[in-house]
């Protein structure tokens, strides 16, 4: 057990419901209380729904600055495009990693040929003052490095996991795994990580608190493992890291420091300024209202 000595209790936040394009999520980060998990700052569970070869996620053409999106899915397939030039369908146990820096836009489309279920996770990771004026980049991983922990799988998508390492870039000191639990397991942490575990499907407890989809449970850093049952057969992403270097802003699909670079921003992609690109997509480019900050120019 993991639970002998100070083990920080777990804390339960409630997710969001929200839509997104044609898909409806549950936010779980960021929360009233629960802005960030190492640099971890976004996490919408979306679906499952059902899609067409025509309508799948649906989201058009949008920008991001500072921040990693992460795309995972546990069922059905999805289109990714963005201002890189890049054209990448995604498969179940696929791995998406596109890093904004500077600025990149995308879409998220069908795929023209998947119809039935979609189910997944997009997070997203915020970049240290190292990386987040960078030029962006985009990475595609079709095979993850898969462990087998007593009964669980594990399926390691960025950094770290009992010594088995995802080819993903990372900028900070994170990870991101997925399990498939069937029974109970012991799970080893890095005590100087703080976690979050977000139940996609199933049910579980975690030294004793239950966790169902539609919740957070978070772990303060100085545990060194944590005990795991699975009432029925679960899928769990569990996210960690080094608690994050400094408070982000984080404004619609933006990670800034302040206001002023989220302004500066907000105009680029308004003005069509080239900073952000150009996606090739049939869907429409998403524009949204000026923070309430914003003087007009
Ligand atoms: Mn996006």
């Amino acid at each position: 057990m993991s639970s002998v000595g100070c083990m920080a209790p777990l804390e339960v936040t409630d997710s969001r419901p929200a839509t997104v394009g044609a898909i409806h999520v549950r936010r779980a980060l960021p929360r009233k209380g629960r802005r960030t998990v190492g640099a971890w700052c976004f996490a919408d569970h979306m679906g499952p729904a059902q899609v067409t070869k025509e309508h799948g996620l649906d989201i058009g053409p949008h920008p991001h600055m500072g921040l990693q999106t992460v795309t995972y899915l546990v069922s059905g397939e999805a289109l990714h495009h963005d201002s890189l030039g890049t054209e990448q369908l995604i498969t179940p146990g696929q791995l998406n990693l596109m890093t904004a820096g500077q600025g990149v836009s995308h879409s998220e489309e069908a795929t023209g040929q998947y119809e039935g279920s979609l189910q997944g996770i997009q997070l997203w990771i915020a970049q240290p003052d190292a990386t987040r004026h960078l030029a962006p980049a985009f990475e595609h991983h079709g095979e993850l490095p898969r462990i087998e922990l007593s009964d669980t799988k594990a399926t390691v998508l960025v950094g770290e996991f009992c010594g088995v390492s995802s080819p993903a870039r990372h900028d900070t000191a994170l990870m991101g795994v997925e399990l498939q639990i069937n029974n109970r397991v012991s799970l080893p942490l890095r005590s100087d990580f703080e976690y979050a575990f977000i139940v996609l499907e199933g049910v579980i407890a975690l030294d004793g608190t239950s966790l169902e989809p539609g919740h957070l449970g978070y772990l303060a850093p100085a545990s060194d493992e944590i005990e795991l049952d699975a009432f029925e057969p679960a899928r769990v992403m569990l996210l960690g890291g080094i608690p994050f270097e400094s408070e982000i802003l984080m404004w619609w699909n933006f990670v800034a420091r302040s206001r002023t670079e989220v302004d500066q921003a907000f105009d680029s992609w308004c003005d069509d300024d080239g900073r952000f690109g150009e996606v090739v997509s049939h869907l429409e480019r998403i524009n949204t209202p000026a923070p309430f900050w914003h003087s007009p120019h």
